[in-house]
């Protein structure tokens, strides 16, 4: 490995399945209502089921507590894994750039780092994390599986919404070590403010009547 940290990677028109995400779903799986409650997203997990529930919902705090910092609500919906989806499933894939999925994969895609903790597919709305590797970066960085996946969520989030190019410091960064969880979980990982008016710009953009 080089340097001390585990990677992150944007990729563009690689297409992963993300179809396979059924049945359980808690509560919460409104479609993003931009014009009621301001700006928002909503975020499908799929395969979730590889961490316990209370890593998830440390995730999903961490994650949302860094999009809320951005001015972005975040709902969620936790598909787990499985069987053919019903027509009107909420889980059945992502038709509105506001409407994320991820999923949990065992490694990086054909011709990616083998240390890419995750890679987003904006053509597809989704991203996927190599939940190996979070697991392996909460015990090397001595940090909790939720604030690495949670901290890992949100960067793709903000790939997902436009977000191109790597920062040199914020949630953006291209590497993820020790001093990023630990600021992380003191809720001081965020999103730089232009970074943060980008996604609200491509939110209320999104918003707007299509005709
Ligand atoms: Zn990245």
């Amino acid at each position: 490995m080089r340097g001390n940290s585990f990677r992150l990677v944007l990729t563009i028109g690689v297409a992963l399945t993300a179809d396979h995400c059924p049945a359980q779903q808690h509560g919460r799986g409104q479609a993003p209502d931009r014009h009621a409650e301001g700006l928002a997203i909503r975020i499908r997990l799929s395969g979730e089921e590889v961490f316990s529930r209370e890593t998830i919902r440390l995730a999903e705090d961490t994650t949302a507590a860094i999009l809320q910092a951005a001015g972005v609500h975040t709902s969620w919906v936790v598909c787990g894994a499985g069987s053919p989806l019903p027509v009107s499933d909420p889980c059945r894939p992502p038709t509105d750039p506001a409407d994320l999925q991820f999923e949990f994969v065992t490694r990086p895609g054909t011709g990616l780092d083998l240390l890419s903790l995750a890679y987003a597919i904006p053509a597809n709305h989704s991203a996927a994390i190599v939940y190996p590797l979070v697991k392996t970066s909460a015990v090397k960085f001595e940090t909790s599986e939720g604030i690495v996946l949670g901290v890992v969520m949100a960067h793709e989030v903000g790939h997902l919404m436009g977000i191109a190019r790597h920062a040199i410091t914020g949630i953006m960064e291209g590497t993820l070590g020790r001093k990023q969880y630990l600021l992380a979980s003191r809720g001081a990982l965020l999103f730089t403010s232009a970074e943060a008016r980008r996604i609200r710009g491509r939110l209320t953009t999104l918003g707007k009547p299509t005709r």
